[in-house]
């Protein structure tokens, strides 16, 4: 088995987007790592709980899923959520957000999703890039087809992604590359599956994915480069882990 690189030369698409966001974020989470208490909100339960039994769920066969058994499952693993005693102003607040995760459960039984067979579960996928770094993700779920492989995400949250727009989202483009050489065969769509919402982003890409390696390596080269870490402010410093330590956030 080949060696992977050191953990500053292998990077994942939230890594990735965290750069593109705030170079002086990406520094903070990914280079200095300033111990700090992180805070941990309702969605990232809800998200957690709902994977973890989505994953339970689809290993089954088909006719073994059931929605009263998957909704058992969420009410098994929501207590063994790490985070979750702080995560919730009270009980009536964790109350809603477990009966959003039943909800869930209940609404995606009714898809044909539910009768997929996948092959692979909450697998790893990494694609080595010249100059010895590494791309890598984490695929909740990969279906095989006669035309090759569909790469599915799921969501727990709004869906922000325009409806021809996943080829422009940095997951699903890390994904494509690294599902395509982890297990060898053609990509043929991604998909991110926005649950709560019940809507689906579906991306096709190209037959060859030569460009789109070369425009991630290009991007990685360009964070590994990087020493000058700019702060660039937004809506997103209400949510940032740093902004104690951050030089720009008392101006936001
Ligand atoms: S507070 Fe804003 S500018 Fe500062 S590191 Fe966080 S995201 Fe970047």
């Amino acid at each position: 088995m080949t060696p992977r690189p050191p953990k500053e030369k292998r990077h994942s698409p939230s890594a990735i987007k965290t750069f593109d966001q705030c170079p002086k974020q990406w520094e903070f989470r990914y280079r200095i790592k300033p111990p700090i208490e992180k805070k941990i909100g309702p969605p990232l339960i809800l998200g957690n709980a709902v994977h973890s039994v989505l994953e339970q769920t689809m290993a089954l066969p088909p006719a073994q899923r059931t929605v009263p058994a998957a909704q058992d499952l969420l009410r098994k693993v929501w207590p063994t959520i790490e985070g979750r005693g702080d995560a919730f102003a009270g009980r009536d607040e964790e109350k809603q957000w477990g009966e959003k995760g039943l909800g869930i459960l209940q609404a995606y039984s009714e898809t044909p999703d539910w009768e997929a067979t996948p092959v692979e579960l909450e697998s790893w996928a990494t694609l080595p890039l010249p100059g010895g770094s590494e791309l890598f993700g984490k695929i909740d779920r990969v279906d095989s087809f006669e035309d090759g492989l569909e790469i599915i995400d799921y969501k727990t949250g709004k869906c922000r992604i325009e409806p021809d727009g996943l080829d422009k989202d940095i997951g699903a483009q890390v994904y494509a590359v690294a599902a395509e050489h982890t297990w060898k065969k053609p990509v043929k769509r991604v998909r991110f599956i926005f649950l709560e919402a019940g809507v689906d982003r579906v991306w096709e890409p190209e037959e060859d994915l030569e460009d789109l390696r070369e425009l991630l390596a290009d991007e990685v080269d360009m964070i590994e480069s990087t020493t000058e870490f700019e702060t660039r402010t937004s809506r997103l410093c209400d949510w940032c882990d740093y902004q104690a330590m951050c030089p720009a956030f008392a101006a936001v």
